[in-house]
């Protein structure tokens, strides 16, 4: 049997320190068919990360630059930084049959699903509000005042779910984490089987 498919673009946010990181590198490490977008941002590097594999960590000169000379499928301000997704890489990575995922914020994925209505949007919750607290205070990468930042922020991102095709609950409890990621890869499956996307030609015999 032949069969057409089309890669799509999976967009996910959700509120800092929800985990949505960590599910996108499940996904990637799972699914030798996605492929992160790196964006771009105005934020300092944290320990730990590099140059063009968490980010491409940039000045806010060389970011306008990009954004001017139309480089940014989309952009925004989120806690005080610019982040914006580099359109080239995404268009590549879509011709040669390969799924993008975006981890970005509401602002930017709301401008994606009216550019690219096809995309494949997820919003990932919390259990409970003490619970991104918590998380956000233990991993510590952030100065309490920032912790702050991201918490009022994430009351103004979870407003926007509905405007979501999916919703996932990443649970800090004993399999929570298994169950999230479970959800999304059945999410990511089904998705790959809308008619839209993959077209099976059948033979005579
Ligand atoms: P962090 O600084 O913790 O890595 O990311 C902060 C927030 O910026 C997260 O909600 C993340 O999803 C979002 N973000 C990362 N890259 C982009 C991007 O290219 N565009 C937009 N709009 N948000 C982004």
């Amino acid at each position: 049997m032949i069969t057409e498919e089309k890669a799509m673009l999976i967009v996910i946010s959700g509120p800092s320190g929800v985990g949505k990181g960590t599910l996108c590198k499940m996904l990637l490490d799972a699914d030798r068919k996605t492929v992160f977008s790196v964006s771009a941002t105005t934020r300092a590097p944290r320990e730990g990360e590099t140059n063009g594999k968490e980010y491409y960590f940039v000045t806010d000169d060389e970011f306008l630059s990009m954004k001017e000379r139309g480089e940014l499928l989309e952009d925004a301000v989120v806690h005080g930084h610019r982040y914006g997704t580099p359109l080239k890489p995404i268009l590549e990575t879509i011709k040669d049959g390969h799924d993008v995922i975006l981890d970005i914020d509401t602002q930017g994925a709301l401008n994606v699903m009216s550019k690219v209505p096809d995309c494949v949007s997820i919003f990932v919750l919390p259990p409970s509000w003490a619970a991104l607290r918590a998380r956000l205070l233990g991993r510590n990468t952030e100065r309490p005042e920032d912790v702050e930042i991201r918490l009022n922020n994430a009351v103004r991102e979870v407003e926007q779910l509905a405007k979501y095709r999916y919703v996932i609950v990443n649970d800090d409890g004993p399999g929570g984490l298994d169950r999230a990621f479970d959800e999304l890869k059945s999410i990511v499956n089904a998705e790959r089987r809308r008619t839209i996307r993959y077209i099976p030609h059948l033979k005579d015999q």
